[in-house]
């Protein structure tokens, strides 16, 4: 069954109204589009614990750091409005801009600390405009539970500690990646690849398995980090921004993984900026 296709916060709470005052547990599954078999395993986790499900689709102006960035994006609304028709979802939220950031908007939504590294820094102004948007839809939306995916782990954590922070009775789920044959994790950005560079691409999740499993076997992570953006550039990528291995918690870089921590990676291939993150032996 198709769902409904809601463009303003009236109609998102006009729909929400009547399952809030039966008290049923409502799922949002925030997204970009250019839905993937990463975001559909969030609509399956969410439509196994809730009796609503809302999937939203958005372009947020405000997380991307360039203008070309923004419009490259891939939009891809009616193949996505399909492929979640099998869900049998409740509604899917396209918001209009204006509905998003009427005139005169003026709120941002900054968290601290867990922003202070990896993306935080690479692009800047980034999780403000993902915090923001975040808060907005769960406030729209009035859903007990989110469902975000580990695959943008920094995100997921800033997510979770502005719900906290702000007080939102909501419930975060984190799911797993979901990954193609070849290993390299499902993003709407592999849409812009070229057929060759897609044929790189996997070579950041070996290496990533590489570290992580040297590291596992005793080797010392600087050596092995360094092997590692050595043999991506030799592949083909054209920069690295980040490979390292931090603490699950509050993201802070560990040297040697003594609590339960991630190898995060992000790097750029033919003009594309991958990001990935794997669990690592404590
Ligand atoms: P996006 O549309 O890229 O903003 O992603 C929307 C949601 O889907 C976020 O919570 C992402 O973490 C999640 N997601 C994206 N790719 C994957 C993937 N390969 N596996 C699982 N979740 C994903």
């Amino acid at each position: 069954m198709t769902a409904p296709i809601l463009r303003s916060v009236a109609d998102l709470r006009a729909a929400t109204a009547p399952w809030r005052r039966e008290g049923q547990r409502i799922g949002i599954v925030p997204t970009m589009g250019a839905l993937h078999d990463g975001h559909l395993s969030l609509v399956a986790a969410a439509k196994e614990k809730c009796e609503r499900v809302i999937v939203t689709i958005f372009v947020n102006p405000r997380q991307f750091s360039t203008p070309e960035d923004l419009a490259n994006y891939p939009r891809t609304e009616h193949a996505d409005a399909a492929k979640l028709a099998r869900f049998n979802v409740d509604a899917i939220y396209v918001p209009d801009g204006d509905q998003m950031y009427p005139a005169g908007f003026s709120t941002n939504v900054t968290v601290s600390d867990l922003t202070d590294v990896m993306d935080g820094i690479h692009r800047p102004g980034h999780f403000a405009g993902v915090a923001t948007v975040v808060a907005k839809l769960f406030a729209q939306s009035s859903a007990t539970d989110a469902f975000f995916g580990e695959k943008d782990f920094q995100q997921l954590q800033v997510v979770r500690r502005m719900a906290r922070d702000l007080d939102i009775p909501i419930t975060v789920h984190g799911c797993p990646t979901i990954r193609e044959i070849d290993g390299l994790a499902m993003s709407s950005r592999n849409l812009l690849l070229s057929d060759r560079a897609r044929t790189v691409a996997p070579a950041l999740i070996d290496q990533m398995e590489a570290m992580a499993d040297a590291v596992a076997a005793g080797r010392d992570p600087a050596a092995a980090q360094s092997d590692s953006i050595a043999a991506l550039l030799r592949a083909g990528f054209t920069g690295v921004d980040y490979f390292e291995i931090r603490a699950n918690d509050d993201l802070s870089l560990l040297t040697s993984p003594t609590r339960p921590a991630r190898l995060f990676a992000a790097a750029w291939l033919a003009g594309v900026r991958l990001i990935d993150n794997i669990p690592v032996q404590t």
